[in-house]
């Protein structure tokens, strides 16, 4: 692993995996590393470690290198190694876990990723649906990035695919009922 093989100093977290195992209410443990989760997964071309990799990590207590990795924000959450892990590891809820701590800690690397997330999440609190040009203007803002993918944008609007005023769902307390039960 790329990690361990830097020589950086290991700081190991004993409790870290029964913390994830309790948060995801996946044993971890069962994990005997047969690759078929990186094997099948469709994001493993841009992580920089494999699922089956996260998952030892998890099991050495490596915190910190698995909390500022790529991989957890590069994950799809498509499930496929979840369905296939002859185990039943679910990786899709750990990497729910590792995300969600990721972000509580400040730990998370990606920044135009979760900053993605966020905007995201934030516009379908307000309208109960996505608009998605104030998503790509105030993600464009908040990277620091307005010119990049221009050309695209300008073909979009001209296509009529993005449209200039939001429009709102109905049952939009609904869906903020459902911010707040997930928030607690
Ligand atoms: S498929 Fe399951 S058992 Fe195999 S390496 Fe991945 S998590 Fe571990
Ligand atoms: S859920 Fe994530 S880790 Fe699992 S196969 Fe899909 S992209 Fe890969």
């Amino acid at each position: 692993m790329q990690y361990l093989m830097e020589n950086k100093a290991l700081d190991i977290d004993k409790s870290f995996s029964e913390q994830v195992k309790e948060a995801s209410g996946t044993e971890i443990g069962r994990c005997y590393q047969c690759l078929t989760c990186s094997l099948g997964c469709p994001s493993a071309f841009a992580m920089d470690y494999l699922p089956h990799q996260i998952v030892k990590m998890v099991q050495l207590g490596l915190r910190q290198p698995v909390l500022s990795s790529a991989t957890i924000w590069v994950c799809a959450d498509c499930q496929t190694c979840a369905t296939r892990c002859p185990n039943e590891v679910n990786l899709v809820k750990i990497m729910d876990v590792l995300r969600e701590t990721s972000l509580r800690e400040g730990l998370a690397r990606e920044h135009g990723v979760t900053d993605f997330h966020r905007i995201f999440l934030d516009n379908i609190r307000r309208w109960g649906r996505q608009h998605e040009l104030s998503l790509i203007i105030k993600l464009k803002l908040k990277t620091r990035d307005p010119f990049s993918d221009l050309s695209a944008g300008v073909k979009m609007m001209l296509k009529g695919k993005l449209k200039l005023l939001p429009a709102r769902f109905r049952e939009i307390g609904k869906v903020r009922d459902i911010f707040k039960g997930a928030e607690g």
